[in-house]
């Protein structure tokens, strides 16, 4: 049983970990032969060397990836992992690159994202090997060196060497993500050329938001105030719930919008700075012409909205309904743009969602523009691959009800075809990836490596 070899080489696990996560693998200038710097290449090399020593093949793929693999057959298991992580930042209690352990904890930066769970398949592996099991198919730990900014990793091992038949990847959340939904950003734009000096309020400027995949939680109008509109920001907050600040400086009013920040995939659970403004904006009496034209569009097709519903994109199937994200606008008296997200449903089509908001833009003198996106990944919860990892899990955890999920955002599984998320958070444990005290319980890793195990042998034998 490899159960005995894992418990057996707990302590080893460990120590590989604390190995890797004392190299610094944060993405620097390339360097010589290193395109994402000197400390990726020197995680990559050493967890390859570690796999050398326990006797499995491994191949540096030009320093962008690389793989360490076991057995012999026809076809391939990938599992996908990487070995880069996003920068420390401030604030930690223990030394971010220490890896040392408190109460059964391992802290340090990528102990979760992602070395611990690279490290947990590779003993997996070695269990195995190490108990006698004769896979039927080859099993490659794939690693990437560039997951944190952009997987280009992947782009290149795709390009050079072989595609998994099936993978899966240890870069989320337990049980298996059996569908993410796809994504769309694009912009809303217009020229302002017609305006007419009728006396309303004049909008010098309207900007907010950061990135598209961002709630908003602040907005800033300046206008030129023709006839007072106090009392109406006043009663907007009071019936609307809003928090619009109204200050007056010299000749030029602004009105400071507050929201509350959340993901782009789940912009319910925010509160929109940019919206609020744009529905303010929308009750004043506004200079006529282009401009007001495309706020009163911003208020009456989205609004408060995130479920796309009065831009037409309104869409469910059964396993999610489509979000909206007003991410970012930059508006003066010449031109105006608007930054959206979407995601969309896993069994939609995204030419689908394009023909609907073309017909909603129509007239408007709005145009589309950087159209771009990412497909779904979707795999049926009846498919092999879902089903067998989710036998293993419930098996493992005695969590009977466990249930194959779905989400708005996008992991890694999404680099390579044939792939699903599969862990290596397990639900109810603490999320500390990309934050200050980034840590790992000895326990979870252990369980996720004997899990790992199982989950090969099975879809390997
Ligand atoms: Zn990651």
């Amino acid at each position: 049983m490899y159960s005995d070899k894992l418990i057996a080489s707990k302590n080893e696990m460990v120590s590989a970990l604390q190995e890797l996560i004392q190299i610094k693998s944060v993405k620097e200038e390339p360097s010589g032969e290193s395109p994402f710097g000197l400390g990726i290449q020197n995680a990559l090399d050493h967890i390859l060397k570690i796999g050398d020593e326990m006797g499995f093949k491994t191949k540096n793929v030009d320093n962008y990836a690389g793989y360490i693999e076991f057995g012999e057959g026809k076809e391939l298991l990938g599992i996908l992992c990487h070995l880069d992580v996003v920068p420390e930042g401030e604030d930690w209690t223990h030394a971010p690159y220490g890896a040392e352990i408190v109460d059964g904890k391992m802290y340090g930066r990528g102990t979760l994202d992602n070395k611990g769970p690279a490290i947990a398949s590779l003993y997996a592996m070695k269990a195995l090997k190490d108990s006698g099991f004769k896979p039927n198919k080859r099993i490659r730990l794939i690693l990437g060196t560039n997951e944190e900014s952009g997987s280009a990793c992947m782009a290149y091992y795709l390009k050079h060497e072989e595609k998994p038949t099936v993978a899966f990847s240890p870069d989320a959340d337990f049980p298996v993500i059996h569908g993410e939904m796809g994504i769309l950003v694009f912009a809303l734009e217009r020229d302002f050329v017609d305006s007419d000096p009728d006396g309303g309020i004049e909008i010098l400027s309207l900007k907010g938001g950061n990135a598209p995949n961002m709630v908003p939680d602040y907005a800033e109008a300046k206008l030129l105030e023709t006839k007072p509109i106090q009392d109406i920001v006043k009663a907007f907050n009071q019936t609307r719930g809003a928090n619009i600040e109204y200050v007056k400086e010299g000749e030029f009013t602004y009105l400071k919008s507050h929201g509350v920040s959340a993901h782009g995939s789940t912009p319910e659970k925010g509160v929109n700075a940019i919206s609020q403004l744009v529905c303010l904006l929308d009750l004043i009496d506004i200079q006529i012409g282009d401009q007001s034209n495309f706020i009163r569009f911003m208020a009456s097709h989205i609004g408060m909205e995130t479920d796309g519903k009065s831009m037409g994109v309104g869409f469910d199937d059964a396993y999610n309904h489509l979000v909206l994200n007003l991410g970012m606008i930059d508006l003066d008296q010449s031109h105006g743009k608007a930054v959206i997200n979407i995601r969309y449903p896993i069994t939609m089509k995204e030419l689908k969602i394009k023909t609907s908001l073309d017909s909603t833009v129509r007239g408007s003198g709005i145009d589309i523009t950087g159209f771009r996106g990412s497909d779904p990944l979707f795999f049926p919860p009846s498919h092999p691959l879902v089903k067998t990892l989710m036998d293993v899990y419930r098996e493992k955890t005695g969590d009977l009800d466990a249930k194959p999920i779905t989400i708005g955002g996008g992991t890694y599984a999404r680099a390579i075809p044939n792939a699903v998320a599969f862990g290596a958070l397990f639900p109810g444990a603490e999320d500390t990836m990309h934050q200050r005290d980034e840590a790992i319980v000895l326990d979870d890793l252990y369980k996720m490596s004997d899990i790992f195990a199982l989950a090969i042998q099975r879809l390997a034998e």
